[in-house]
């Protein structure tokens, strides 16, 4: 696998196990104690499916990838949409990589202010 190929598949395979810096799973893993959105403040449980498909904060980088694909993506035909064609690729790739980056970047941050309260 090339490196872009690898990093892709990386963030897909978080998106599609729920295994990434998603407040159900660092709860589960132990890591934090509260699994409430950190981003959009909603009471729902932040896990994957809220971060890359519903949560507000990332509307506008949901909007531009939906823009370029011309439909709503979800996680039933992410993976169709993503192997459909080159735009739908790098469309889809661009909104993973920039939610999942961001995450993992305020993942200790996260951490660390889960363990004070
Ligand atoms: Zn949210």
């Amino acid at each position: 696998m090339i490196g872009r190929e690898r990093r892709v598949f990386k963030y897909t395979f978080q998106v599609l196990t729920g295994h990434g810096s998603f407040g159900t799973y660092l709860k589960r893993i132990g890591k934090i104690d509260c699994v409430a959105c950190w981003y959009c403040e909603e009471a729902v449980d932040e896990n994957v499916e809220h971060a890359i498909f519903e949560c507000n904060r990332w509307a506008s980088v949901r909007e531009e990838c939906e823009t370029e694909v011309g439909r709503r993506v979800n996680v039933d035909n992410m993976i169709e949409l993503m192997l459909k064609n080159e735009e739908g690729w790098i469309a889809i790739e661009r909104m993973l990589v920039t939610i999942m980056k961001t995450c993992l970047k305020n993942q200790h941050t996260i951490e660390i202010r889960d363990r004070r309260k």
